[in-house]
């Protein structure tokens, strides 16, 4: 091989905080505090900050790979965390503290989390699980409030350290820089182990004209949190490109994230379909109050973007929704529903029905679908599970050998997600194979469910499975077969579950029947089941 002469330049986090040092200092970043006022500073404050905190954290101790843990909300702080930790050699680990604490706990265990960084107001998730962890160091995010009992402030740590002290690293771009466990799979939840070089990656993608387009003149809105993904890759690339951020901290309410995109003025917003209903609801309650003439992309993903909510967007308020698709395991952007110019010539109807797919894959993802009789063609109409590689997407999960399954001989990973693929190129998400609920863009076991309730005394069979909610998207429903010649309430059943699972994860009906459809291999034949219950809508809202 005649080797190139490029520069082997490694792709790191460090280098993109350089950058924003070097280059805008002078942009912005906006932040709802608890009480709802702003706090701002600008890239040149939180780089300053950031250095600092990787300075802190290597004199407490930590060394090269260590994990740090965050429980947080989308704030400047959690900001610096995203740069600090990693340009201190160190792995960010955003943890969910919507989860239940016992995951948590399994969570904070399995990565090894040596510190903590913790949102003053998620004290109370923490100290549900602290005792049960090896964290060394409970940090807690406060501006000036109280500092609870056996932990240390965030202010204290950062003026401890000396911003002078810190150099910028030469980082091999394959080490470890952030973490995130997801629960969309079966078992235990399962850490994803991300590179500095598919995060930097990911951001230059995500930037690109038929991803986000994102630039220094945008201003960006992650309404997903920084727990989900690295919401979603944008804090990474907005700081890559300058772009203002607009962090909404615990303020996810229609009425702040409105007030927030129109007074600051953001371009690109991004979060799952139930947050964006609540803010269409709002918009058509009082469709004149909000000026949002600046905002030109709304993204929603994590669960499909329902048809009427893309039309009523465009329609009756001109915001345009971009739909995307992605996995915690792909850092996580995959496939997004731009159109492209001949798709573009189609008649409308059909162009907002291939809106509403889930898009084609973005650059350097490849995808391929697999039904029973190999690789399905591109047809739109063959199903198959959808199959992905590409350069941020993971090879394996990080010490969870019963994950093993999900990654190919040859080097692909397997989604769970049942899709057609159509001669465009776009994926159209029919199903799911893992047996799995996702609402409002947080996941619930069905299994985990199933094997609780059927612990109760009074019940012989229980089923557990998803049902439509326009709200969230998906709910759960128990089918239940008693025991002979015993009996239990609906309120029976949930006060038995409500012990061991966050409450979001309570089943919204329990419906009594005589026995469950099982396949002759003796599982519960969960497709049947749904088409015994078609139609049925979740009233709980
Ligand atoms: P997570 O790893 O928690 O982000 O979940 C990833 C999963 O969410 C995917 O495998 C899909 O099942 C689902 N998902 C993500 N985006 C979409 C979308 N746009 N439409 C439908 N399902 C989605």
């Amino acid at each position: 091989m005649l080797e190139g002469l490029a520069q082997d330049f490694q792709l790191t986090l460090p280098y993109i905080l350089r950058r924003a040092e070097q280059l805008y200092g002078y942009r912005e970043i906006v932040t709802r505090r608890p009480d709802r006022s702003f706090h701002r500073h600008t890239f040149a404050d939180f780089v300053s900050r950031a250095k600092k905190l990787a300075v802190a954290l290597k004199g407490i101790g930590l060394e090269p790979g260590d994990r740090v843990g965050t429980l947080g909300w989308n704030t400047y702080q959690h900001l610096e965390a995203y740069f600090g930790v990693p340009s201190s050699g160190a792995v960010l680990h955003t943890l969910n503290p919507r989860l239940h604490e016992d995951d948590l706990a399994y969570i904070a265990n399995h990565a090894e989390d040596r510190v903590m960084l913790v949102d003053e107001a998620l004290v109370p998730v923490f100290e549900k699980f602290r005792e049960r962890t090896g964290v060394e160091h409970a940090v807690v995010v406060t501006e000036g409030g109280e500092v609870p009992h056996g932990m240390i402030s965030y202010e204290d740590l950062l003026s401890g350290a000396e911003e002078d002290r810190f150099e910028y690293p030469d980082f091999d771009e394959k080490q470890a820089s952030a973490m995130c466990y997801t629960s969309g799979t079966t078992g235990r939840p399962k850490g994803v182990l991300y590179s500095h070089r598919s995060i930097v990656l990911h951001s230059m993608m995500s930037a690109m004209g038929n991803t986000f387009a994102l630039s220094e003149a945008d201003c960006v809105l992650p309404v997903v949190p920084m727990f989900h993904v690295n919401a979603w890759g944008l804090p990474f690339a907005s700081v890559l490109v300058g772009a203002k951020l607009m962090m909404p901290g615990p303020h996810l309410d229609a009425e702040s994230l409105l007030e927030d995109l129109e007074e600051e003025e953001v371009t690109l917003t991004a979060g799952v379909p139930t947050v964006f209903l609540a803010v269409l609801q709002k918009l058509d309650e009082e469709p004149d109050r909000y000026d949002l003439s600046k905002l030109r992309t709304m993204v929603i993903g994590g669960s499909a973007a329902p048809k009427g909510v893309i039309k009523a967007y465009e329609e009756r308020h001109g915001i345009e929704v971009l739909h995307a698709w992605g996995m915690t395991e792909m850092d996580p952007i995959g496939t997004v529903a731009h159109l492209t110019t001949e798709m573009k010539k189609l008649p409308e109807e059909e162009q907002l029905e291939y809106r509403a797919k889930q898009g084609y894959p973005v650059p350097f993802v490849e995808i391929r679908a697999r039904g029973d009789e190999g690789f399905v063609p591109w047809d739109g109409e063959t199903m198959g599970e959808l199959e992905v590689r590409g350069p941020w997407v993971a090879r394996s999960y990080y010490e969870a050998p019963d994950g093993d399954d999900k990654f190919t001989d040859d080097g692909w990973f397997t989604t769970g997600d049942i899709v057609t693929i159509d001669r465009f190129g776009f994926i159209k998400i029919t199903d799911r194979s893992k047996d799995l609920i996702k609402s409002g863009g947080e996941w619930i076991s069905s299994v985990e469910l199933e094997n609780a309730l059927m612990a109760h005394p009074a019940v012989s069979q229980a089923a557990v499975i998803a049902i439509p909610d326009e709200k969230w998207d998906e709910r759960p429903l128990a089918a239940i077969v008693l025991k002979e010649g015993e009996s239990a309430t609906e309120e029976d059943l949930q006060s038995h579950l409500e012990k061991d699972f966050a409450k979001f994860w309570l089943p919204d009906a329990y419906e009594f029947v005589e026995s469950i459809p099982m396949t002759a291999t003796g599982k519960f034949q969960k497709l049947k089941l749904r088409e015994q219950f078609e139609g049925y809508t979740s009233t709980k809202n």
